[in-house]
């Protein structure tokens, strides 16, 4: 819609309540790009994306999505701006089946009816489409990985912010996630990725972002990032 990146976040300062979790963000996202936010435990990365998408109290600075001023905006009007947020423990419905999760998580926002979302979900999905009628209970870890994507996908998102997708799952199908991941942005949709998984959060990733107790540590490109000595420390600062 605009030049200048797609999302642009100055000065963030965010928390819950009463508690700052966050201070002085910056953060830039290119149309097409995937940005990974690396961390230790407790760095802050799920806070980051909570106060992008509506969810932590964004108490200093701005955040900009597509042109607009985005800053405080409920969760419900992020996501019809084309800003979707697959979080942390995926958050699915259990009790629904696959197809009633996707249809809880469609949001019209533009030509695009229910039909040919889903049908790209399953696309991109096969294994959900097969087993569109089970109750997502029933599914793999990785089957709920993907849906809990899918549901995402279902805002039609020009941005994706997923959180830890690779999170307890078998080597294989963490693999099968990062191409996926790939395809997505790909496919056009920019990804800002909050992952443990270092190493192949960088080889997918275009530019990183490592937080430390709240606050912006390094950044840089990706390449750059892996190369870089203040990594071994978050590797042993997360053992
Ligand atoms: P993790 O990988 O463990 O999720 P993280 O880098 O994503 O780590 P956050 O989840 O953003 O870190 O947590 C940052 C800090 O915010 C932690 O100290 C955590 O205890 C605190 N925190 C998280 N959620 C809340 C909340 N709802 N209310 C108050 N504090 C919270």
């Amino acid at each position: 819609t605009t030049s200048g990146p797609l999302l642009r976040i100055d000065g963030l300062g965010a928390g819950y309540g009463r508690v700052g979790i966050l201070s002085d963000i910056d953060l830039e996202l290119n149309a097409g790009e995937i940005v990974v936010v690396l961390g230790a435990n407790g760095a802050g990365k799920t806070t980051l994306l909570n106060a992008i998408s509506g969810v932590a109290r964004v108490s200093a600075g701005t955040i900009r999505f597509d042109g607009q001023d985005i800053t405080g905006l409920r969760p419900e009007a992020v996501v019809r701006r084309g800003l979707a947020h697959c979080p942390e423990g995926r958050q699915i419905f259990q009790r629904l089946t696959v197809e009633e999760n996707l249809v809880a998580a469609h949001v019209r926002r533009g030509p695009r009816g229910f039909e040919a979302l889903r049908e790209d979900v399953f696309t991109l999905f096969p294994i959900l489409k097969e087993r569109r009628n089970a109750p997502a209970s029933r599914m793999s870890g990785g089957q709920q990985q993907m849906l809990a994507i899918g549901r995402a996908l279902m805002a039609e998102p020009k941005l994706l912010m997923l959180d830890e997708p690779s999170l307890g799952l078998a080597p294989k199908v963490i693999h099968q996630i990062f191409r996926i991941i790939l395809d997505l942005s790909q496919s056009g949709i920019s990804v800002l990725l909050v992952e443990q998984n270092v190493q192949l959060a960088l080889e997918c990733g275009d530019h990183a972002y490592l937080l430390t107790a709240g606050r912006c540590r390094l950044e840089g490109p990706a390449q750059e990032i892996a190369a870089h000595s203040a990594l071994n420390e978050l590797y042993l600062g997360a053992a």
